[in-house]
């Protein structure tokens, strides 16, 4: 039995009723969260193994959730490109990719997240027992749905039945922290066999079945020339729209295609930094959120973002539609983290386990320092403060101080408390430089230098 007591802080619980509290206590009991509440309420347990106390200049937060990711050492080197453009370009990353380049773009994209108070990450890669074994030495949670693929000449990615195997040799493994979903990279890299032995196993398994779709109109109009109909038209007559699907992108959905993913509960990850970098345009969040849908943030990973920082994504994810929709009033700073949290958790089929800070769910928590400049001065007026402003809009990763997840302080000081961090990076610097050489290979093989 261990009793961790997180004091003098202001508590971000992200509850139903986003309540906020000035100076708070959480109590942790084995992982779990056995008391929130104003200090004054809530009296220390003798037999507590640790105090942190914030000294009143750290908010805590739920663990935010990345909902699509990519791990990868590939940082900064396909820039300037189209998503058309940009695709063959990236498929030579996976044609020259080896099980210890994906060990090693685990670790370092892993740590990168931990940093910047992401606990639970989905990540779709290549590899994936060596994903989880970078997990588990950092102890994130991650959620591995591998990059699969059937339909030539894209068949260098997984296959389905290696999905099916790492599901039955990792699936709720490392104390629940690792959950295999059943990965499809998209309409034209997967067969309809595909779809359906990945519905059997969703059935056989409960997992879940995480793709991409609709993320640039080109792509989309070449979805409804070859199928005659649009992607989520495609994806309903396959058979996995669902509570237990979560679709990456979904920049180019029609009214129709909206209104389907909110009645069948389909979950977004939305990836606004990777839409804007790759030139995909602006996916209608509020229409989508008026409509019901679900919508989560993800990075979509390095390559694609150059960054993996959710304090950032919340603030472009923010800005980025009140510029396009010239309305200031839209997509606030409680909307945008509820969509960090909560949201991305529902996204993972988790939100009775994580996402919130409440009694009886996993201790998956972040403390951000506030005694920062970017983030003073904090003004109370009754329960209400900017510093939720503050937090959404001039945080950044870097001002995480700890993270924790299921308990486990896994960051102290903004350092990882599990591994050391530029034994990661020497590792990280290595590989990619022997990866990047594998990949010019390929460059030259496949004509695209
Ligand atoms: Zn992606």
């Amino acid at each position: 039995m261990t009793c961790k007591v997180i004091t003098n802080v202001v508590v971000f619980t992200v509850d139903r009723t986003d309540r906020i509290i000035k100076n708070g206590t959480v109590i942790v009991r084995n992982g779990l969260i056995s008391a929130v509440g104003k200090k004054e309420e809530i009296s220390i347990p003798i037999d507590a193994d640790e105090i942190i106390d914030g000294r009143g200049q750290m908010a805590l937060l739920p663990g935010l959730v990345d909902s699509h990711n990519h791990s990868s050492l590939m940082r900064g080197v396909a820039e300037n490109m189209r998503l058309v453009d940009w695709l063959p370009v990236y498929d030579l990353e996976h044609r020259a990719c080896t099980e210890e380049d994906a060990y090693h773009a685990a670790r370092l994209s892993y740590l990168e997240c931990l940093k910047n108070g992401t606990t639970t990450i989905m990540d779709m890669y290549r590899y994936m027992h060596r994903s989880a074994e970078a997990a588990g030495e950092l102890g994130i949670r991650v959620h591995l749905a591998p990059y699969a693929a059937d339909v030539q000449p894209y068949n260098f990615f997984e296959t389905a039945r290696d999905n099916e195997k790492l599901i039955k040799t990792h699936h709720m493994t490392q104390n629940g922290k690792i959950r295999v979903w059943m990965g499809l990279e998209n309409l034209f890299y997967c067969s309809e066999e595909m779809y359906k032995g990945a519905i059997r196993a969703q059935q056989e398994y409960g997992v879940g079945i995480h793709t991409h779709g609709c993320e640039q109109e080109e792509e989309e109009q070449t979805v409804i020339r070859t199928f005659g109909k649009s992607t989520i038209d495609m994806l309903e007559q396959r058979g996995i729209l669902g509570e237990k699907t979560l679709l990456a992108h979904c920049v180019w959905v029609n009214d129709d295609d909206i209104k389907k993913m909110a009645a069948t509960g389909t979950n977004l990850a939305h990836c606004a930094i990777s839409a804007a970098k790759l030139g995909c345009g602006v996916a209608r969040i509020p229409l989508m959120l008026k409509e019901g849908v679900n919508v989560s943030i993800g990075s979509d990973g390095v390559i694609d973002n150059n960054s993996m920082d959710l304090f950032q994504e919340m603030k472009f994810a923010s800005l980025i539609q009140k510029a396009t929709n010239c309305d200031a009033s839209i997509m606030s700073a409680n909307q945008m983290l509820r969509m960090a949290t909560i949201n991305g958790a529902k996204s993972l089929n988790m939100e009775n386990e994580i996402g919130s800070i409440e009694v009886g769910k996993s201790a998956d928590m972040i403390l951000v320092d506030f005694f920062r400049p970017n983030l003073q001065p904090v003004f109370w007026d009754e329960d209400e403060t900017n510093l939720l402003w503050n937090l959404v809009f001039a945080a950044k990763g870097e001002n995480v101080d700890t993270v924790m997840v299921q308990g486990e302080v896994l960051l102290r000081q903004g350092k990882s408390t599990k591994v050391s961090e530029s034994e990661v990076m020497i590792m990280a610097q290595r590989q990619g430089e022997d990866w990047m050489r594998r990949r010019e290979v390929h460059k030259k093989l496949t004509g695209l230098s």
